[in-house]
């Protein structure tokens, strides 16, 4: 017997590869000479990292960057000519795994470039110049990477999104001086906001992440392309009379004769519970405000003004990355990863 179809899915994301591409050949365009890849950790930044990366591929993107070994075997096959590199380096656990998989580490510890030493492989190597996170310390980083094939050496920026802090400057003239004294194939240190700081940050390649998936600000000062449209399913639609409430704690009390939809989406999807009440739907260009409190699966909103609405029709939940950060008081980078696993992704 063929095992039965899968059920169909009550919530998606609609993903617009046009509007990844875009926002990535914004980046590779603002960077000229130096190579432009892209931090697809975290499955893609909520969005899909296999799909992402076939799609960036395709338009020249090489270097692509996960944080776990643990990322790496879904996104394989990798394509030709594509070099993916793993952010937290490689541990002694994890050699044996990494000497099997097409990807070389970022090594972060002295002890890191003592274990990769004896592969004989090259690497990639991450200075801390500033953050005080990740990273060799910049006077041990020359010694430590003695005699290493260091194809790509790398620094991480704290700051990147002010402009005006003093780290910037003082990241990039360590990373500058550490650089100096380490032969490497190449040498980065910006990520999506880096890149807006101008050239003297983008060195011979790019790591932008938030950027490709509709998050912060591109390098010409506009927001980031839309990449991912939700819609969710109305499970159930409900006449409540004035002075009914919806929901938990009753937080939405109506004012008037109100039509309820009741859709199939929640904060274990992502839809995040700092948006009760200050959301809104969309059905057919009217907007339908957020109704009271969202829960773990449900979400409600005020359909009275879409009376064509029927239940098992899909609304369109807005969810542009900064708009839903500056509502539920999160960032983008948050409400992107945690993008649940229920929701079909549909690329377009
Ligand atoms: C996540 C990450 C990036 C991408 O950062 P965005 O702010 O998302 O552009 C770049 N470099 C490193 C080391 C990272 O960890």
């Amino acid at each position: 017997m063929s095992p039965p179809p899968p059920p169909p899915p009550q919530a998606r994301l609609l993903l617009d590869s046009a509007a990844l591409i875009a926002n990535w050949q914004d980046f590779a365009r603002a960077v000229g000479g130096a190579a432009c890849g892209a931090a697809i950790k975290a499955d893609g930044y909520g969005l899909g990292a296999r799909e992402t990366l076939v799609r960036l591929a395709a338009v020249g993107c090489r270097h692509f960057y996960v944080a776990h070994w643990q990322e790496v075997p879904p996104l394989l096959p990798l394509p030709d000519g594509i070099i993916l590199s793993v952010l937290h380096g490689v541990t002694a656990d994890e050699l044996s795994a990494a000497l099997a998989l097409p990807a070389r580490p970022v090594l972060v510890t002295a002890a890191q470039v003592a274990l990769w030493r004896q592969t004989g492989r090259p690497c990639e190597a991450m200075v801390d110049s500033g953050m005080n996170r990740l990273g060799l310390a910049p006077a041990e980083t020359a010694d430590v990477l003695a005699g290493m094939e260091v194809a790509v050496l790398h620094s991480h920026l704290a700051c990147a999104d002010n402009p005006a802090h003093p780290l910037n400057e003082a990241q990039r003239a360590c990373f500058a001086e550490v650089s100096a004294r380490v032969p490497a194939g190449a040498y980065a240190l910006a990520n999506s906001a880096g890149i807006a700081l101008g050239p003297a940050f983008h060195l011979d390649l790019v790591r932008p992440g938030i950027g490709l998936f509709g998050g912060g600000l591109m390098p010409d000062g506009r927001v980031s392309r839309t990449v991912g449209r939700m819609q969710a399913r109305i499970i159930q639609l409900r006449d409540v009379p004035a002075g009914g409430s919806v929901g938990y704690a009753a937080a939405f009390v109506a004012s008037r004769p109100s039509r309820i939809a009741t859709v199939a989406l929640g904060y274990a999807d992502g839809y995040a519970r700092g948006l009760s009440g200050v959301a809104w739907a969309s059905a057919a260009g009217v907007r339908c405000s957020a109704a009271g409190r969202v829960s773990m699966d449900l979400a409600a909103f005020d359909v009275t003004d879409a009376p064509a609405l029927a239940e098992g029709d899909w609304l369109d939940i807005p969810f542009d990355p900064e708009t839903a950060a500056s509502l539920s008081g999160r960032t983008s980078y948050e409400l992107l990863v945690a993008l649940g696993q229920r929701f079909e992704r549909v690329w377009a």
